[in-house]
């Protein structure tokens, strides 16, 4: 999500900063710009430069806006789930980008439904305007406030009205939100990455539980729900956010190179030649994680930049070539060599599976494979699509079983512990961390901590 309040080329700077975070999604992209009068969208299917490839920024002329990118989950209705929704009532218009899962989501749309609600996409942002039309209050902010009390899950929601725009994060803060200043104008943005493209300061986190109100008197605050210890995803710092982005007052790629060196302590591998990562993710963990044994971090597979998507879906048989498009090996730096290969995240084993069988054909001699988080053993309920239980390697098999089925000659995860340590730095300032699919500690349901798990390898 991107928004910013008090800038004559808000469309543009909304633009460049979903730009700047294609990384989180490329099935679609979106904004609503503010001209006072009317609120004016538009949207569509695609990376960002697809979707605004013809648009006239001339005519989009506003002081505000709010944008979004889509990452597509498995129930998706693509174009009707794309971001911002825009929504007309008699008191006027109103849009909204939302990012994160309603857990309670199904029981409030079957209530809405049953008094007389129709919703049109499967987007949890429909529910809120639904549930703030509902509520009888006279106020936006009041109506958006019962609204959203009524909300269980990680979320993070900016709305846009004519007058002012309302940002809001759920009470344990698991999705990643902050606010910085772009000369008068507000800029907030899921990843301060977006700030440092558009030039804007980071100002501060929106903390958990917040509802920050912006306008043209200024910035205000309120808790609308009590503040709860901090659970930001870890994911975040391990694979989803870009290395330039600070989230929580610690930065990506310094978070990814103390996991490596945590990696390093907890699983070094004994007369190796030569540590490489797979790009681009776990780069900074491979630097980490050879600073820590003292061996050389080195190039051993590279990642053909331009590739984009393919425009041939590819067969059966041409989907390795595709891999290879992608991924290819150095084989001046591996052959014959004992290589340690650091992976960000094993999730369905698919990748690490490939780039073993592409380091074998390059003459590898040993490929010890370490991984710079712990297993991921139970599905996210927080807006996370990391697939079903039955898809999870790891929840499905023992550690010798996956040695075996990516073909390495070992394999070893960072534990939870060495990958808190690297991620939270100061617990003064409410640095906790979500970490519930790799512990199954769930910081939202009872129901659903249950039926998780936790392995120790
Ligand atoms: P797998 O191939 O095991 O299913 O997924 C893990 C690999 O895909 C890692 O190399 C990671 O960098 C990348 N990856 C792509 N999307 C995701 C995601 O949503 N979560 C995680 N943890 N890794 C992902
Ligand atoms: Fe992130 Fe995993 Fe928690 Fe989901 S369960 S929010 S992916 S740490
Ligand atoms: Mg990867």
């Amino acid at each position: 999500m991107f928004a910013i309040w008090g800038h004559d080329k808000a469309a543009e700077i909304t633009y460049y900063g979903l730009h700047a975070m294609q990384h989180r999604g490329q099935d679609g992209a979106g904004l609503v710009v503010n001209d006072g009068t009317n609120l004016h969208l538009h949207k569509g299917e695609g990376f960002v430069n697809d979707v605004f490839k013809d648009f006239d920024f001339q005519k989009f002329k506003g002081f505000a806006a709010i944008g979004n990118i889509r990452n597509k989950t498995k129930h998706d209705k693509v174009f009707d789930n794309v971001q911002p929704h825009l929504f007309h009532s008699l008191d006027g218009s109103m849009s909204i980008v939302h990012t994160g899962r309603i857990v309670n989501s199904g029981t409030i749309r079957r209530n809405l439904e049953e008094s007389g609600s129709i919703l049109h996409s499967t987007s949890d942002t429909e529910i809120l305007a639904h549930l703030m039309r509902r509520n009888g209050k006279k106020s936006v902010e009041d109506s958006l406030i019962e609204a959203l009390k009524m909300l269980i899950g990680a979320y993070a929601f900016i709305v846009m009205t004519t007058e002012k725009m309302y940002i809001a994060l759920d009470p344990r803060g698991i999705r990643p939100l902050s606010i910085g200043r772009l000369g008068d104008a507000y800029v907030v943005s899921s990843e301060t990455c977006a700030f440092n493209i558009i030039g804007a300061t980071f100002e501060r986190e929106v903390l958990p539980g917040e509802l920050i109100t912006i306008s043209d008197a200024g910035l205000e605050s309120r808790r609308f729900l009590l503040r709860e210890p901090r659970h930001l995803c870890a994911m975040e710092y391990v694979y989803f956010s870009r290395p330039d982005s600070d989230l929580n007052h610690v930065n990506v790629h310094s978070a990814r190179k103390r996991m490596g060196i945590e990696l390093g302590k907890e699983h070094p591998v004994p007369d190796a030649d030569v540590v490489t990562g797979i790009p681009d993710s776990s780069i900074s963990a491979a630097i980490g994680y050879a600073e820590q044994c003292g061996l050389p971090y080195e190039m051993g597979i590279i990642k053909n930049r331009y590739i984009g998507r393919t425009f041939i879906k590819p067969s059966q048989e041409l989907r390795e070539q595709g891999v290879k498009m992608k991924l290819s090996p150095v084989k001046g730096v591996v052959n014959g060599k004992k290589v340690v290969l650091i992976d960000d995240s094993i999730v369905r084993g698919t990748t690490i599976k490939r780039i073993v069988k592409l380091l074998r054909e390059a003459g590898t001699k040993e490929i010890h494979v370490r991984i710079s988080s712990p297993p991921i053993l139970n599905p996210c309920y927080y807006g996370i699509d990391m697939s079903t239980k039955e898809e999870l390697i790891a929840a499905n098999h023992t550690l010798d079983e996956m040695v075996k089925l990516i073909g390495a000659d070992s394999l070893a995860f960072l534990s939870f512990e060495g990958m808190e340590k690297a991620i939270v730095r100061d617990k003064t300032i409410n640095q906790g961390i979500c970490a519930a699919c790799m512990t199954g500690n769930y910081p939202v349901l009872e129901n659903e901590r249950k039926k998780a798990f936790y392995r120790k390898y």
